[in-house]
């Protein structure tokens, strides 16, 4: 699809906070990744499976793929859609988990460990829950909140068919957590609600029809609820991821920057190098919002922004 087609598609507003945030050329970049081409990719869930027996049953199904040089577990499909692989055996007995490049960042920045306490705010469907799973070996405990009955169900769907073993599943709204629970977690994941803009695909109205000045507006409040409510939730000296799929600065860096204003965090450096990510945007906020990362929407991933934050204070002896 040509720039001016995905131009006339998508909605006004949106295009000019994109072309006052942008150069003409990324503008053109961020638009041609928005086309409706995107690579199919999965995540080798390695509670089921390795990344070898993945290989080869995909090589069986003359299945092309690339390894993806910032993630061992990450394959990226080259001539398979998500309908191909959701008919393996693979896919229903849990080995693999389809999953975008950018929404496996967050928990390789949150690194969680075997045996930690570990607190997903909005979890589902579950894609990063079970990384996090994953990561931590099915030792320890992860508590998955989700308040929406639907989405809630698509998670512990996923959590029994990737084998996740450690997951107790909360249905509240995430800005109670941190009174419910206060430092108690040593690393929490806020992925947090948003407008979605770096998920705009021109020929899916499905992804953009929602989008509007005032949802974004909307988003950024409750996402500084949140984002308190996962600081209050945390121990002392532990981590914070706060993400979105979004492009919005107002959701991003702006949320960020009130966040290290008003509450004991501080920013962290991107503890994963992902060729092409841009730094968060400073312009008069502080300085270590460099350290926050933009993923610009193009062929392999989707827009995105992460980042790592500690939690000021001394770690509680336990
Ligand atoms: N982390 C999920 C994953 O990787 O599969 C995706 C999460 S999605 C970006 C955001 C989720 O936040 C949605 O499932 C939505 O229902 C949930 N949500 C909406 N309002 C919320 C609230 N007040 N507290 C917690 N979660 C909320």
């Amino acid at each position: 699809m040509a720039v001016r087609e995905i131009r006339h598609r998508l909605p006004e507003a949106f295009l000019a906070q994109l072309d006052e945030a942008y150069s003409p050329l990324t503008v053109e970049k961020v638009l041609l990744g928005m086309s409706g081409r995107r690579d199919t990719t999965l995540r080798v869930n390695t509670l089921r499976a390795t990344v070898q027996d993945v290989a080869k049953q995909l090589q069986k199904q003359g299945i092309k793929f690339q390894r993806v040089p910032w993630y061992r577990d990450a394959l990226d499909l080259k001539n398979a859609n998500e309908r191909a692989i959701q008919k393996l055996p693979l896919y229903s007995e849990g080995g693999v988990y389809l999953q975008s490049l950018s929404s496996m960042l967050p928990p390789l920045f949150l690194a969680p460990r075997p045996g930690e306490r570990v607190l997903d705010v909005a979890a589902a469907p579950g894609s990063k829950t079970t990384q996090m799973a994953a990561m931590m070996e099915n030792r320890g405990s992860l508590v998955a909140n989700e308040p929406d009955a639907i989405r809630r169900e698509r998670l512990a769907y996923n959590l029994n068919v990737q084998g996740v073993t450690i997951a107790q599943v909360l249905a509240g709204p995430g800005e109670r957590l941190g009174a419910q629970m206060p430092e108690s977690f040593d690393r929490v994941l806020l992925d947090a609600p948003c407008s979605g803009e770096g998920r705009f695909l021109a020929n899916r109205p499905i992804t953009y029809r929602g989008w509007s000045e005032k949802a974004v507006h909307q988003c950024a409040k409750l996402q500084k609820k949140l984002l308190q409510s996962a600081c209050e939730a945390l121990k002392p000296g532990g981590f914070l991821v706060y993400s979105t799929c979004t492009l919005n600065e107002e959701e991003n860096e702006e949320v960020l920057a009130w966040g290290l204003q008003t509450l004991p965090l501080k920013l962290m450096p991107p503890p994963v190098e992902v060729p092409g990510a841009l730094p968060g945007r400073t312009g008069g906020r502080p300085a270590s919002l460099q350290y926050s990362v933009r993923i610009l929407p193009s062929q392999t991933m989707e827009g995105f922004f992460a980042a790592l934050l500690q939690k000021k204070g001394k770690p509680n002896a336990s």
